[in-house]
């Protein structure tokens, strides 16, 4: 198994951090190579079971000023064209308006959106049940999975459940 993925979220909700996690130092050596004109390849992760191949989407984000319509578009093409999209959340920070301007963006996309809440380090478990209900209440996702990008915590378990859908 062998699949395209995007991660994208709101800034300071771990993206670069779960990066780190799974690829490394390799992510700095892939950075610069263009896979289309559009999409860069952010990192490769290959494991016994499936290769993962992070693409980078600049612009999904809410823009501190207005993008084109060109660039939103341009994001959400690249998210129609991968195999998967890791949305991911802050579990501490919880639902707001940076979350529902990205949701917004994915009701255009047909691939399978995972909903991965990190940061679970640092919540209660009581608390992280509120976040998921904030959450799948607003869409459906394919998978619902929390992790502690910093901690490695369910790192392994997300890549493989990822591995089904590549
Ligand atoms: P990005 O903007 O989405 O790329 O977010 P970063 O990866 O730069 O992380 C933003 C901040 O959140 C940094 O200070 C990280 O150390 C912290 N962070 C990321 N993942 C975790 C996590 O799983 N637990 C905790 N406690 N902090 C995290
Ligand atoms: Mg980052």
């Amino acid at each position: 198994r062998s699949g395209f993925i995007a991660i994208i979220g709101r800034p300071n909700v771990g993206k670069s951090t779960f990066m780190n996690q799974v690829i490394g130092q390799k992510v700095a050596i892939m950075s610069d190579k263009p896979q289309t004109t559009r999409n860069k390849i952010q990192g490769v992760l290959t494991k016994e079971k499936a290769q993962y191949v992070f693409i980078d989407t600049p612009g999904i984000h809410k823009p501190k000023h207005k993008l084109g319509d060109f660039m939103v578009k341009s994001a959400e093409n690249t998210l129609n064209e991968v195999d998967l999209v890791l949305f991911m959340v802050d579990a501490d920070q919880g639902y707001g308006a940076g979350d529902q301007y990205i949701m917004d963006r994915l009701k255009s996309v047909s691939q399978p959106v995972f909903l991965v809440i990190n940061k679970i380090d640092q919540v209660h478990p009581d608390d992280l049940l509120t976040v998921i209900d904030q959450y799948r209440t607003k869409m459906n996702f394919s998978e619902i999975i929390p992790i502690s990008a910093k901690e490695g915590h369910n790192i392994e378990r997300l890549l493989e459940v990822m591995a089904d859908y590549l």
